[in-house]
């Protein structure tokens, strides 16, 4: 397993290396650190709590950027246009199903990932069995939690 998470100090996003062997979590750019709650992280592969803030609500996703998705739909749009500009309409439908096919593959061979719903890491090669797919409504709750949360820091800023 290995994660990629945002530093709650500096800010930075670090990628981790493999982290079976390894206790605490350790941002590269500052010299934050979070020791692994005993049993996770040396566990294989099983995960019940982000390993970054102890929140045990994740969610599971495709490791697949979207913007790459996107791409290939653009991609796929334009060659076939351009093939029915020249009167070629079985190219132009073959091309479309070529790239919704190689879509569909990239999105089949993608890995699952679980990302946590307060500080968004992403946790890499675990069992995601146990987890659904994202929210909505938690994700909502997560997301008044961190406006509360930023509102409450400027208001402690404001008065110190
Ligand atoms: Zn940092
Ligand atoms: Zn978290």
């Amino acid at each position: 397993m290995y994660l990629t998470f945002h530093c709650p100090k500096c800010d930075c996003t670090t990628q981790t290396s493999e982290l079976s062997n390894v206790k605490e979590l350790r941002c590269t750019s500052c010299d934050w650190e979070r020791s692994f709650p005993e049993g996770e992280g040396s566990e294989e592969h099983q995960l019940n709590e982000c390993l970054r803030c102890g929140n045990s609500d994740l969610w599971r996703q495709k490791n697949f950027p979207q913007w790459l998705g996107l791409f290939f739909v653009a991609l796929g749009a334009i060659s076939s246009s351009i093939a029915w500009l020249y009167y070629k309409p079985i190219l132009a439908l073959s091309i479309l199903m070529g790239f919704a096919l190689l879509d569909m593959i990239l999105y089949i061979v993608m890995p699952d990932v679980l990302v946590c719903y307060r500080c968004r890491t992403k946790h890499h090669s675990v069992d995601v069995s146990q987890h659904g797919g994202f929210d909505h409504e938690l994700g909502e709750k997560y997301r008044q939690e961190e406006i509360k949360r930023k509102d409450a820091e400027q208001h402690s800023e404001a008065t110190a």
